[in-house]
Parts: C-alpha cells; sequence; structure tokens
C-alpha cells in the first residue's frame, strides 16, 4: 500500500481518479502476536482497494461527484466496504466518478474529467502485473502535464476505479454497474471489469441511481484477482431486501458446479463449452479495432474446446431504448430525497424572503437547481415525465415490456435455467453456456471529440445494457489488440459468475 500511496501522489494530479485517499493504516507490531499462527490469513490483507465515491464508506465521504452531496460523509460502511476490512483490504480512496453514476464517459463531475492512463508513464510503470506495480523512483518522470487535447476518457460512470486499476494505484476497485458502469471504463482502460449477477453483491450503504439496475461491480488487472475479490463480497445481506435469498444462490452455484464438473474443465481446457455469438451484437456503429481482437479471442477460445454457436436476441435493438426510459424513471424516484432539507446540499432562500408565501417546492428547487448537474437534472426531467399520467403507458410500461423481451432472449440461448425462477430446472443440452460479444463498439473516445452530451454517448452502452436489464453476470476482459485497449464480455446465466471466470480467464 505505501507503493501505491506513491504512486497516487505521483500521478493522480494528471490522472484525477482519487477524489480522496485515506492515511497509511498503522504498521503491524513488530513481534507477531503469539496467537497469530492460530489465525487464517485474511485474502486480502493488506491489498489497497479502492471505492467508487457512490459507495459509503464512514470518514472519508460519499459525494457521488455531486454538489448535492459534497459535504456528506457517512457515518458508516456499506456492507461491501465492512466486508473488505474484514477480508484485510487497506481501503486506500474514493474514485472519481459521473455524477450519482450518470454517464458514460466520466465528464459528468464536479471534480472534473479523469484521463485515461493508457500509455502514460503512470500505465506503463503498472505494467507487470505478476509482481506488484514497483513505487515510482526519485528518478520518475516529473508530474505529466495537463491533459492534452488528445487525452482519453477513461470511460464512466466508475472511470476513476478503472483508471486506478490501470494506473496500478490499487490491487482491486470497486465501481457500480446500473447499464455498464464497470464494464465500459473496464475495456476503455483496459483492465477486467464485473458487473455480477443482479442481487448478489449488497447494495446497503451504496447510492441509488436505479434501483432495479445497480449493481456493484469489481475491477482488477486481471481475472483472477476480481475473482478474489467478488468471492469476499459474494454474502446474502439481510439488510439489502433487494438480496438473492440463500437458497436461489445456492440452486445456481450448484448447477454451474455440476455443469463444469460434467464437462471436465480445467484450467487450460474448455472441451465443449458453448458460446453464444449474438448475431444482433454487432451495429453499423461498431468500429474495426474492437473486431479484429474479437475474433482472435474467439479463435481462442475454440482451440481450447469450446464450440461456437451463432445466436439470435431479436430484442437487442430496443433495448438502449427502454434502458434510458427504466432508468431515468427510477432515478427521478430515487434522488427525490435530495430535497436539501431532509438530505443534501441546502441552500436558504435570499435574506427578506417572505417565507409565508414561499411554497415548499420554491424552496426544493432551491436546493436542487444548485445541488444536481445537468445530465441529473436531464435525467430527472426525462423520468419524471416517462412516469407522468400521459406518457406512462406509452413510456414506462412499453419499456418494462422490452425489459421481458430482452430477458427471454437471455433466458431461450442459456441451457442453464434462470433459478430465480425456478428453482427444479434442469440444464438443456441444446443451450449455450456463455454469450461472448465486444464490450463495447469503439475504443476510449477523446474527451474534447463528439460525444460529450448529445444522443451518440448513448449509443456506447448499446453492449452493456441487455445484461443490464436482465440482471446478468458480465465479466469484461481486456484482449491483445493494437493501440488502446479493447474488451470482450463474457456474459452468463444469472448465478453463474464461476462459469464466467472460467471462460474470461480462458479469454486473457
Ligand atoms: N452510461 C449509462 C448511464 O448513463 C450507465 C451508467 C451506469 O451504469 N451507472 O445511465
Amino acid at each position: 500500500s505505501t507503493t501505491c500511496r506513491a504512486r497516487i501522489a505521483a500521478y493522480n494530479p494528471s490522472i484525477n481518479a482519487f477524489v480522496r485517499t485515506s492515511p497509511p493504516p498503522p504498521p503491524p507490531p513488530p513481534h507477531p502476536s503469539p496467537l497469530a499462527h492460530e489465525t487464517l490469513p485474511l485474502q486480502l490483507a493488506t491489498r489497497p482497494v479502492a471505492v467508487k465515491d457512490s459507495i459509503c464508506t464512514r470518514g472519508m465521504g460519499a459525494g457521488c461527484a455531486s454538489e448535492m452531496l459534497r459535504d456528506f460523509d457517512p457515518p458508516y460502511d456499506a456492507t461491501v466496504v465492512t466486508l473488505l476490512r474484514a477480508a484485510g483490504a487497506d481501503i486506500i480512496g474514493k474514485t472519481n466518478c459521473d455524477e450519482f453514476g450518470m454517464g458514460s464517459m466520466n465528464i459528468h463531475s464536479i471534480h472534473g474529467p479523469v484521463i485515461n492512463p493508457f500509455g502514460s508513464p503512470a500505465h506503463r510503470s503498472s505494467m507487470a502485473r505478476s509482481t506488484f506495480p514497483s513505487a515510482p523512483s526519485s528518478s520518475a518522470p516529473p508530474l505529466p502535464p495537463p491533459p492534452s487535447p488528445e487525452a482519453r476518457s477513461a470511460g464512466g460512470s466508475s472511470g476513476g476505479s478503472a483508471a486506478a486499476v490501470a494506473a496500478g494505484m490499487c490491487f482491486a476497485a470497486l465501481g457500480t454497474d446500473t447499464g455498464g458502469s464497470t464494464r465500459l471504463p473496464a475495456a476503455y482502460c483496459g483492465v477486467v471489469g464485473l458487473k455480477p449477477s443482479y442481487g448478489l453483491l449488497s447494495r446497503w450503504g451504496v447510492v441509488s441511481f436505479a434501483d432495479s439496475l445497480d449493481c456493484v461491480g469489481v475491477m482488477a488487472g486481471c481475472v483472477e484477482d476480481t475473482e478474489l475479490v467478488f468471492d469476499v463480497l459474494n454474502v446474502y445481506d439481510e439488510k439489502d431486501p433487494t438480496a438473492a435469498l440463500p437458497e436461489t444462490r445456492e440452486a445456481a452455484r450448484r448447477a454451474c458446479e455440476r455443469r463444469m464438473e460434467e464437462m471436465g474443465w480445467s484450467e487450460g481446457r474448455l472441451d465443449g463449452l458453448r458460446i453464444g455469438i449474438p448475431q444482433e451484437y454487432f451495429p453499423a456503429e461498431m468500429t474495426d479495432a474492437v473486431l479484429q481482437p474479437l475474433r482472435r479471442t474467439i479463435a481462442g477460445l475454440q482451440a481450447k474446446g469450446a464450440v461456437v454457436v451463432p445466436v439470435s436476441m431479436p430484442a437487442t435493438a430496443y433495448a438502449l431504448s427502454a434502458y434510458y426510459v427504466l432508468a431515468s424513471a427510477e432515478a427521478s424516484s430515487c434522488l427525490a430525497r435530495f430535497d436539501g432539507v431532509e438530505y443534501g446540499l441546502h441552500v436558504r432562500p435570499p435574506p427578506g424572503t417572505d417565507l409565508a408565501t414561499t411554497s415548499t417546492a420554491e424552496l426544493y428547487a432551491l436546493s436542487r437547481s444548485a445541488g444536481f448537474g445537468r445530465e441529473v437534472k436531464k435525467r430527472i426531467l426525462l423520468g419524471t415525465y416517462a412516469l407522468s399520467a400521459d406518457a406512462f403507458d406509452n413510456y414506462f410500461l412499453q419499456a418494462q415490456r422490452v425489459r421481458q423481451l430482452v430477458k427471454d432472449d437471455f433466458d431461450r440461448v442459456f441451457g442453464i435455467p434462470d433459478y430465480r425462477q425456478c428453482t427444479t430446472g434442469e440444464t438443456g443440452s441444446e443451450g449455450v453456456d456463455v454469450l461472448v460479444h465486444p464490450s463495447a463498439i469503439q475504443t476510449a473516445p477523446r474527451l474534447d471529440g463528439e460525444g460529450g452530451g448529445g444522443l451518440e454517448t448513448y449509443v456506447q452502452d448499446v453492449l452493456t445494457v441487455p445484461a443490464s436489464l436482465a440482471g446478468l453476470p458480465a465479466l469484461s476482459v481486456p484482449v491483445a489488440g493494437e493501440g488502446w485497449p479493447v474488451g470482450v464480455s463474457v456474459v452468463g446465466q444469472w448465478g453463474c459468475e464461476s462459469v464466467v471466470f472460467a471462460v474470461g480467464r480462458a479469454a486473457e
């Protein structure tokens, strides 16, 4: 962790991944306690882990990159943070993000954009991943200059977490993923990013954006480290009312175990693994830069015994529109609590205001106008409209129907059933085990280029939102390409993280 703190001090001014860091933990006692041999080693002992600033950390703030929560300092840890600490992790700091998780480029932040560290001195000196990155020596490069006009986005909304991992500032990082916010930045920065099955990781203490979609995401330098952190966090939490019940988790886990044992998959071999390639995941906007690395990855998996099966998922074309209607509708409700009275920034009315004639709505509007940024206001307006009586059927209900169609597409192609709905299902031999597709349609976009605010920004999420709508596990793995990093996504049935990780390791 000393190394990581030194790297943060040297490189964060130019990357802007961290908004706050914690003081180093006290040094271990000089003589190990006589009982030391009796305690098991902790899974994450002394490992520095960064946490997105929309996840509560006691005494370290949770500002969500918003004016609204700039001064918010939670008096408690989110369950996922408690679990990290219990596993021995050093919570090294809080990472920059898009305000309340809304965005794909980490440009909607009161702390300014995160700069993609790929190819920078920070990134080059962190690349020896088998050993932990070295601290910058005194002859280390001086502070890099301010972002050049060619600076690229780290992706969003968990851009700070992805950049922190890519620049060797931490061992792993937590993000959140509502529609792609862990996978997209992981792909742009060249690190691994997991959006787990909805309901596996506790959301208690995680600031809501859209409750039915929000997941805590995990990022690390390789699949093995991502899995290690996921295993620490994959615990039922009764404080999260949307947590999957222990018996549901267990049924899915056992089904995957049976399939993996029956097929004899081990490190290096995936004989008979059925990989679905969804034909609708190759839209016209997709660039060649992501296609070649995908083809190579698929060929590599085939060489290990996997079988490729083309599949069709016809509802994909409507998933993005449905996502933005649903996520905005839920956001308008989730963010209603920030009224400047009970929660959030409080703006006083100008002196001399006659409070007797000022409505509560006018008072709320003062705080909300000052507290929320442009993108958040846009979503609240869009979402409130979609929920209004006149538009409800045409927008909100229609989007819910599309969500079900997207879900049905996945259930039709997977061999393992969704144990949230059926606990006795048989694994079909015709279905696929995983889907594989590019994580994004392009490599990291330039910060000064197109895509800063128009509709085209939303297109970046077209390949990540279907798994979010269906609540399925999706892992973005960086694969060999030329130039800027490319991520390939592995998507599995609900609760099938073990299969997804096995394929991810083989794709690395
Ligand atoms: N880019 C998407 C959005 O802006 C996804 C965000 C997320 O996953 N938090 O809504």
